[in-house]
């Protein structure tokens, strides 16, 4: 009998892991507060009640769109150089190891920023 593990793509963290670095990046994490769904252009979304801009879906760095930034960010500061270089540039955009690599690199800058914020509370 074959045993196969699915990897979950969607886990319970993203939401929470999305949110901290969309703040540590200096940006804003979109609420839609109490309004009505809007309509621009051809895209359904929200006004945010924060920052009065139209968004679609939340920010979501394990899409390549939003990865991007995040690594590009990533990459110019100079506190973070270390954990980049662990990582190969061109396996993000790879099809197969991509989806995973993006992960890998979203849950791994998380968990080190998180753990310097509290170093920095301890302090
Ligand atoms: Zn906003």
């Amino acid at each position: 009998m074959k045993i196969r593990f699915v990897v979950p793509t969607a886990d319970i963290v993203n939401e929470e892991r999305d949110r901290f670095l969309t703040q540590a990046m200096g940006g804003c994490w979109h609420d839609r507060g109490s309004g009505n769904p809007v309509t621009m252009f051809t895209l359904q979304g929200h006004i945010c009640s924060k920052c009065g801009l139209f968004f679609s879906t939340a920010t979501d760095y394990s899409t390549p769109e939003d990865f991007l930034r995040l690594y590009e960010w990533a990459k110019n500061d100079p506190g973070l150089q270390a954990f980049v270089a662990t990582f190969r540039a061109r396996d993000f955009m790879n099809e197969k190891r991509g989806p995973e690599k993006r992960k890998q690199f979203a849950d791994g800058l998380y968990t080190l920023l998180s753990a310097r914020g509290k170093d920095e509370e301890n302090v």
